[in-house]
């Protein structure tokens, strides 16, 4: 995928990829040693990192995907400060109920200020300003932006950190009929969202916590180190939302029951009679990372901001509402926990920093440099994303990076492979390597 902002091609010589042989011992599991090893991220301080340019271009790519998505369903995008006023929060009542996760911070005026955890008090005070009436309804608004929260345990690298990137969606409607098919968009997207990024993500029962609120599910990845334990029946993780056709103007709601009528659930809301239901062949108890989270409240927040708007009728109601957030820092580190081997990363071809790999081995040579040079130019005029390896280091320190950063191919171009006119070309997933003429490696990796 070309993502504007990024460039198609570096150097190796002149990206900053710090890579590292060995993980420090306290990264506990995979994907925060990878991310690690891979020179993606550094840690700051407990929990909260730097994001490297290789790790910073893949994050860019997973929030692009997210707001595409988001803009099919007519969600827009917009920008909120990471620094609030308490005030909104007093009035919610939240600020005495979030406790010690929420930074608080005193400006020079003495202004009691917090860095974000959400934003629904200030979404509901900005549409509150605007909105009027029923024909203002429904509207689905949404930001990709830095939240913060002190969690007493932060851990697993950026899974569970106190600096991450969420992306987080507010709905608005009249009542709560409105609000649903806003829901249903929303689950259906984040549905296409997650097998866009190449992960299975399984939709389950959830509570709403003390967002509060009725209905809610949170999206799981399956994997032994997630820290939520969840129930589900089988049958859900074989659906395929990439094979439905969907159309956003449509009712929802069939595609929506199909995977809601089977058990998935959270243990916060695990009914035994329920379980008990599932065939014993079909049940699975295991454990899950959440990578999101959707909600519907009500009128939680709007009527004690004062939000409401005239009905038809005249007559002024508050509004329904919900929220809808992805841990888009956390489901970086959780696409490695699903896509990984003993080298390193196989990213899903969707969110991997660059399409392939361009690998010289005999960089003494003129000839063999110069025709890398020319390469790596043509896979940039092919719209292919490419990492030169151009570095003066041995062969294997060199395959052996593009192993552990999970590129989807690699090119690699010597002295003798170009004197019969080939160029080796080797597949990430499975590792077969194949000799091939430079163009015939263009259209295997541009999947034609
Ligand atoms: P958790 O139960 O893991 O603490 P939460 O229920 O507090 O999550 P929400 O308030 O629903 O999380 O936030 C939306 C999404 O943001 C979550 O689904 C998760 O993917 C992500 N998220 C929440 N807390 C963190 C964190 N500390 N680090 C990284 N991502 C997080
Ligand atoms: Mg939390």
């Amino acid at each position: 995928m070309q993502t504007t902002k990024l460039c198609k091609g570096v150097r190796l010589t002149e990206f900053f990829m710090p890579t590292l042989r060995n993980a420090p011992s306290d990264a506990k599991i995979v994907s925060h040693q990878l991310m690690l090893r891979a020179g993606m991220i550094r840690q700051e301080s407990s929990g909260i990192y730097s994001w490297l340019p290789l790790g910073y271009r893949i994050l860019t790519k997973i929030s692009e995907i997210i707001s595409q998505e988001q803009n099919k369903i007519g969600a827009c995008e917009m920008l909120m400060p990471t620094i609030q006023s308490a005030d909104l929060w007093k009035k919610s009542g939240r600020y005495d109920d979030y406790g010690q996760e929420m930074l608080r911070i005193n400006d020079r005026h003495n202004q009691e200020m917090l860095f974000g955890p959400t934003n629904e008090e200030m979404i509901t005070d900005i549409f509150a300003n605007f909105a009027q009436s029923y024909k203002d309804l429904p509207k689905n608004i949404f930001q990709i932006q830095w939240k913060f929260r002190d969690e007493i345990r932060p851990r697993f690298g950026v899974m569970r950190g106190r600096e991450f990137l969420m992306k987080d969606g507010y709905g608005f409607a009249i009542d709560e009929e409105q609000h649903k098919k806003i829901y249903n968009k929303i689950f259906v997207s984040y549905l296409r969202t997650f097998a866009r990024l190449g992960v299975k993500a399984i939709p389950m029962q959830a509570d709403t916590g003390p967002i509060g609120g009725k209905l809610s599910h949170e999206f799981i990845i399956l994997a032994d180190t997630g820290e939520s334990e969840i129930f589900c029946d089988k049958e859900v993780i074989d659906l395929d939302i990439l094979q439905e056709k969907i159309d956003y103007r449509g009712d929802l709601e069939p595609i929506v029951n199909k995977w809601t009528e089977k058990y998935a659930s959270t243990d916060e809301m695990f009914v035994e009679q329920e379980w008990a239901k599932v065939p014993d062949t079909n049940k699975i108890a295991t454990r899950g990372i959440e990578v999101g989270h959707i909600f519907y409240f009500g009128t939680k927040y709007s009527e004690p901001l004062g939000l409401k708007v005239a009905d038809k009728d005249g007559s002024l109601k508050p509004l329904h509402m919900g929220s809808y957030g992805i841990g888009v820092s956390r489901v970086f580190a959780g696409i490695i926990e699903a896509c990984h081997d003993e080298k390193g990363i196989v990213f899903p071809s969707s969110v991997a920093p660059f399409d392939v790999g361009l690998v010289n081995v005999s960089l003494k040579d003129e000839n063999c440099t110069k025709t890398c040079d020319e390469y790596y130019e043509t896979l940039q005029n092919n719209d292919i994303e490419v990492a030169y390896d151009d570095r003066d280091i041995g062969a294997g320190a060199k395959f052996s990076d593009m192993e552990l950063i999970g590129l989807p191919w690699v090119i690699v171009v010597g002295k003798k492979s170009i004197e019969k006119g080939l160029v080796e070309l080797k597949n990430r997933t499975t590792g077969q390597t194949q000799d091939l003429s430079f163009e015939q490696a263009i259209n295997i990796v541009k999947g034609k």
